[in-house]
């Protein structure tokens, strides 16, 4: 692969000075100076009252799991067209999941659906709506559902950080959000993630189990499990550079999607992916739908030439592992799962990259 999909882009000289900086404060893990920093430049970036820098955006779901104290047998409604990671920590702690499909206009969970969802399983513990793509689901129409029952609305924004849901960061207006600094993922800390919420004392809670739930003791005591879920240091300091440029990525991410729409205006074998009026997408990814292309075809062509591509992601009703799982389906995921396609979207892509990409998908129609 010489192409990939979103590849991690450093910012000149500014996280390697960071690092470094790190380095000889003598703080390498875990904590440190630069994971408070990060935390409170996030918390002031995105607008939220307090957030915990994490190992990943996996494991701050799960340190939200732990906090909501799931046990087997708990129901939660989650978004059918995500990535498994959204739930795998809940599922892992005995959740059933009920997958609720997406909505035609912004592909994120359907409130319709998730009113419907609601009325039979009122009890639910969580719901868990991911963001995709980099564009915000419909938080207000979801929290409005939720706040009926007095259900816990948690956002998977790890594909959305930097986008705007009417003028507020990804997530704001949930009970929780979590965000991803995944390798792949807009801006990077090699491998990282975020908890975010107005609930103060979730976080603190949350910041507790994620040093394995011990007390304020002279001696390891523990009244709960929790498990180890922080942020290095060095991680925290690649994070504080990337997080202060943000807006230059999302400015190169728009230039890419800007390009790959003016070149897809005149196939008639692509569609990009909807963008909601209510806010502004990060994005992440260029998705289209494909009319005439075998999606799968398509990955394996641009491949053969070292472009990579993805289909999107698999439903989780269509998952092997969760097969006897209930769900509330309209059919949107499983069309877009079988007619879509991930293009290359990394800010350093180049024109002639784009051009090529074109050429070849052409030969397939
Ligand atoms: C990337 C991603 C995650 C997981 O984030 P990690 O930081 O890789 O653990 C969770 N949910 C969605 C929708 C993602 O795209």
């Amino acid at each position: 692969m010489k192409v990939y999909l979103s590849p991690p882009v450093m910012n000149a000289d500014v996280e390697r000075r960071l690092v470094a900086e790190a380095f000889d404060s003598g703080y390498i893990a875990p904590c440190g100076p630069m994971v408070e920093l990060l935390e409170r430049e996030a918390a002031e970036r995105f607008g939220f009252r307090k957030t915990l820098a994490t190992a990943s955006g996996t494991i701050a779901l799960d340190l939200l799991a732990r906090a909501l104290d799931i046990h087997p047998g708990d129901k939660i409604l989650v978004s059918d067209l995500t990535f498994i990671g959204s739930i795998a920590a809940f599922v892992t702690m005995g959740a059933e999941p009920i997958f609720i499909d997406a909505d035609p206009q912004t592909w994120c969970m359907d409130p319709h659906l998730l009113e419907a969802a609601l009325q039979r399983y009122p009890q639910a513990k969580a719901v868990i709506a991911t963001d995709l793509y980099g564009q915000s689901c419909d938080i207000d129409a979801l929290a409005a559902c939720c706040a009926k029952t007095g259900t816990k609305l948690i956002v998977d924004a790890a594909e959305s950080v930097g986008a705007t849901y009417r003028g507020r960061a990804s997530g704001k207006g949930a009970w929780a959000a979590i965000y991803s600094f995944n390798g792949n993922k807009i801006i990077t800390t090699g491998g990282g993630g975020m908890l975010l919420s107005d609930d103060e004392a979730l976080v603190d809670l949350c910041r507790k189990l994620s040093a394995q739930a011990r007390e304020d003791f002279p001696w390891y005591e523990h009244q709960r499990v929790g498990t180890q879920g922080r942020m290095s240091n060095i991680s925290a300091a690649i994070g504080v550079g990337q997080l202060r440029h943000l807006d230059a990525a999302l400015r190169d991410k728009a230039t890419v999607w800007d390009a790959w729409e003016a070149r897809l205006r005149t196939r008639p074998w692509a569609t990009l992916m909807p963008t909601a009026s209510y806010g502004v997408s990060n994005r992440w990814l260029a998705v289209i739908t494909l009319q005439g292309i075998d999606p799968f075809k398509a990955v394996e062509a641009l491949a053969a030439v070292g472009i990579e591509s993805r289909p999107l992601w698999k439903p989780m009703h269509l998952q092997p592992v969760f097969q006897s799982c209930d769900s509330l389906l309209s059919g949107v995921s499983e069309r877009l799962f079988e007619c879509g396609l991930c293009l290359p979207s990394g800010r350093n892509l180049r024109p002639e990259t784009m051009d090529e990409i074109i050429k070849i998908m052409d030969t397939l129609c």
